[in-house]
């Protein structure tokens, strides 16, 4: 049963951002770009409209994974607080909203795929209706002769692939007739396109935070922050901020009940080809802006989706506390 103040489904989503369009002008701005399947890929501008944006702290935010999808909920419910100075479910809000919305510019970008959330066969994975076996067959889809999940790749054409999954995963966002991508993998994909329209609007960005879900098999956390993978490469102001921030964010998990967070904080272990689309995808960004990745237990009884989304919130609300606490 998911908690009033958990908002996911796109429609919800949709419907949610049509209200505070409406309600909201002078604070919120909603731009979508349509992704072939049909569904609107928002990002949602939350600032004082009336102020000049040159002066403000810039960060957006981003959860490009379909199979991921405590950081919607989240991120709607940050939202909710900054425009209506409430959470979804009426408590009040944890930020100084007349200042967040002064000073800060942020963007953020609830879910860059939402036909493959709304492809999911549930709103939260808490663990008690599908094993992780399943759960990855829905996330990258099921492999027709082994029956296990099917392969990950940064882009695929569905006529050439001979053990084509009868079910898409959930994961890959169809971009044309015929190909699919997973988002953070392929610049062709609806994320990347309003990635690089964001950074193309202004010089400077403080922040990128991507949030993600992930199964923690065998690990005693259900949470922990994630440097680039070319860290070490990395301009020494940039470093430092990001361990900064990210230890912050670790800091802040801490105080929560039930939250298990790896207290070491790394770069990006991948090896080989998922290595190496990180590096030619992101490679250049890395040089320019401020990014990190969190990672909640997703598909685990350890972690509610109450817990999964408080998380989120807390790492959301950690950068939002340092954007005002300056650079
Ligand atoms: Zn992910």
């Amino acid at each position: 049963m998911l908690e009033p103040a958990w908002i996911s489904h796109p429609d919800e989503v949709d419907a949610k951002v049509a209200q505070w369009s409406a309600d909201h002008g002078d604070i919120f701005l909603a731009e979508s770009k349509t992704q072939f399947a049909g569904r609107p890929v928002w990002a949602l501008t939350v600032t004082d409209r009336s102020v000049d944006d040159a002066g403000k702290a810039k960060a957006m935010f981003f959860k490009p994974h379909a199979h991921e999808p405590a950081p919607i909920a989240a991120q709607m419910n940050v939202i909710s607080q900054l425009l209506t100075g409430r959470t979804l479910d009426g408590q009040p809000s944890e930020f100084d909203n007349e200042r967040v919305l002064r000073e800060c510019q942020l963007v953020f970008m609830p879910d860059a795929n939402p036909d493959g959330t709304a492809r999911a066969p549930v709103e939260a994975w808490d663990g008690s209706k599908y094993s992780n076996d399943e759960f990855w067959c829905w996330m990258r889809g099921e492999d027709p002769e082994t029956g296990e999940m099917w392969k990950r790749v940064d882009i695929f054409d569905d006529r050439e692939e001979e053990n084509l999954p009868e079910r898409i995963g959930i994961v890959y966002e169809q971009i044309d007739e015929h190909h699919w991508v997973e988002p953070n993998r392929h610049h062709s994909s609806t994320l990347f396109r309003w990635i690089f329209e964001l950074l193309d609007r202004h010089e400077h960005w403080d922040q990128a935070l991507s949030l993600h879900q992930t199964e923690f098999v065998n690990s005693p956390h259900n949470a922990m922050m994630i440097l680039p993978c070319l860290f070490d490469e990395q301009p020494p102001e940039i470093q430092r901020y990001e361990r900064e921030w990210a230890e912050e964010i670790v800091a802040a998990w801490s105080e929560l009940e039930g939250a298990h967070p790896c207290e070491e904080v790394r770069p990006l272990g991948y090896t080989g080809q998922q290595r190496q689309y990180f590096v030619e995808r992101w490679g250049d960004l890395y040089h320019r802006l401020h990014i990190i990745t969190s990672e909640i237990q997703n598909n685990s009884p350890r972690t509610p989706p109450a817990l999964q989304q408080r998380l989120n919130e807390v790492a959301i609300r950690t950068g939002i506390e340092r954007l005002l606490a300056g650079p």
